[in-house]
């Protein structure tokens, strides 16, 4: 999001950021008046992102040898209004390909990688147009999906006429295809979601932890806060529906779940659980109150369990392990390590792929 001349500019990733946290939302609002400190990018992230914009130039590149007409918005302009105003240009001209199309409806706003001409009369002509996104990914996800139906929402009113599929080309280069229709009525409730909690209806949120918090700008705000509030999500391997279960038993703070009494009961909880999150807890607490990690040995259990479940050692054992690239066409493993014993000292042997390609080719 964005604040122009006063007035707040969404994007389509404000919306998939607000369904992963509301609380990331309320953070951006309230940046956008007072700055917040933020996180940098970390190293993974502006790796995808130099991958993804790799993806995006070669798939215009291939583009370009298909049609007989492609223009970039991005190449003409760069304030939003000039950016919007050349892309209706563009879509008046029919042209085939419009690379980095720019539409604007109220306060949202959509930089689309592709905009491809089809033969549906629109207010345009005998033509109009759909939407096409470029992914790393090699498989759908329900943030692609609400991120082309956003452009297709606003592509609608801009033409005239609901564009009838949106396409997301993948990683691997394989387009899928999506019926709008089939989508528009959820982005629809999701976009009036999103309108209440901006305009203000909702805006009671905490820093819930989720799967967005790694790649998260405000993630070390968060984790202060975490900390100040010595919240239950700083226990070692607790679930989120755990956090819930003991919230509503009265147990709020790590200190309170380390220190609870043997008599205490949370709906829907196991004893058993219970006590092994109470036992970390405790673990944890005693670390940070004596500045040392204590170590607690768990008691076997019967049958083949946990590590019970590994053979006998055996002079001839080997351990494996691999390191991969998934991003690469079709994966890559490239270096591999084996841990063994010989003549009973401990080694380690790495080997890059290059090093087994020369070997056993
Ligand atoms: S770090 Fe996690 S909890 Fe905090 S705003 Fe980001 S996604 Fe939400």
């Amino acid at each position: 999001m964005q604040k122009i001349q006063g007035d707040i500019l969404y994007a389509a990733s404000d919306i998939v950021n607000f369904l992963e946290c509301a609380h990331l939302t309320r953070l951006d609002l309230i940046n956008l008046d007072t700055p917040l400190p933020k996180d940098e990018e970390s190293e993974e992230v502006q790796l995808l992102q130099d991958r993804g914009y790799a993806h995006e130039a070669a798939f215009s590149d291939m583009l370009a040898t298909r049609h007989q007409s492609i223009c970039d918005i991005a190449s003409q302009a760069s304030e939003i209004e000039q950016m919007r105003e050349a892309t209706l240009s563009a879509m008046d001209a029919g042209i085939e390909i419009i690379c980095q199309a720019t539409l604007k409806k109220d306060s949202l706003l959509g930089h689309i990688d592709f905009l491809r001409r089809v033969p549906v009369p629109s207010r345009f002509g005998d033509y109009s147009y759909e939407v096409i996104d470029t992914k790393l990914a090699r498989k759908i996800k329900t943030k692609f999906i609400i991120q082309t139906a956003c452009y297709s929402s606003l592509l609608s009113s801009v033409q005239e006429v609901t564009p009838e599929r949106m396409h997301i080309v993948f990683g691997n280069r394989a387009e899928e295809s999506l019926h709008y229709a089939d989508y528009a009525y959820y982005f629809t409730t999701i976009l009036a979601r999103f309108s209440d909690f901006v305009q203000g209806r909702q805006q009671d949120t905490y820093p819930s932890p989720c799967s967005h918090c790694d790649y998260c700008c405000w993630r070390t705000l968060c984790k202060l806060r975490w900390i100040e509030d010595d919240h239950l999500s700083q226990v070692a391997g607790i679930t989120k529906l755990q956090i819930k279960k003991l919230q509503a038993a009265g147990i709020t703070t790590l200190a309170e779940l380390g220190t609870c009494t043997t008599d205490l009961k949370v709906a829907k909880m196991s004893t058993a659980t219970l006590e092994k999150l109470s036992g970390q807890a405790s673990l944890q607490l005693q670390a940070r109150e004596n500045g040392r990690r204590p170590v607690e040995l768990l008691p076997q259990q019967p049958g083949k369990k946990g590590f019970a479940r590994l053979p006998q050692p055996a002079a001839g054992d080997l351990f494996f392990d691999m390191e991969g690239d998934p991003l690469t066409d079709g994966g890559l493993e490239y270096l591999f390590g084996i841990y063994f014993f010989s003549a009973g000292k401990p080694l380690f042997n790495l080997s890059s792929r290059k090093d087994i390609t020369r070997k056993y080719n």
